[in-house]
């Protein structure tokens, strides 16, 4: 996708603090923070939103909620308030399939 801002973010051709990279999957932070500790957990194929998924993509969500919970250990989140979150419909901003991965205190809705 040639102007998806998370695909030239994965193609390395926009700068992100990479926090995790796999194979299919990277983790940056979210340029505009909604909560002390805001992650995004990239797929690395364009998958535009929830509504593109189906049984093949299985063992990527799967992945994608293992590094959401390893993610949470590692910023102390474990047993404290964090959640997984997925805008879908007007509620998405960016078009490139994404999970928030929320902790601390949240500052607004996202
Ligand atoms: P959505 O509303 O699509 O679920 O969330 C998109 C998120 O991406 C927003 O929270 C927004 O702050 C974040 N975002 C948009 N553009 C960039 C960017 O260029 N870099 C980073 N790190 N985050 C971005
Ligand atoms: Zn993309």
């Amino acid at each position: 996708m040639e102007n998806c801002i998370f695909c030239k973010i994965i193609r390395k051709e926009m700068p992100a603090d990479l926090k995790y990279e796999s194979d299919t999957v990277v983790v940056f932070p979210d340029i505009n923070p909604s909560a002390d500790i805001h992650l995004l957990i990239v797929p690395k194929k364009h998958i535009g939103g929830i509504k593109d998924l189906n049984e093949s993509h299985g063992l990527l969500l799967a992945e994608i909620f293992q590094v959401a919970s390893k993610l949470a250990a590692e910023n102390n989140l474990e047993n404290g308030l964090y959640r997984v979150a997925v805008n879908a419909g007007k509620a998405q901003h960016v078009p490139h399939l994404h999970f928030h991965l929320l902790g601390g205190q949240w500052k607004k809705m996202i």
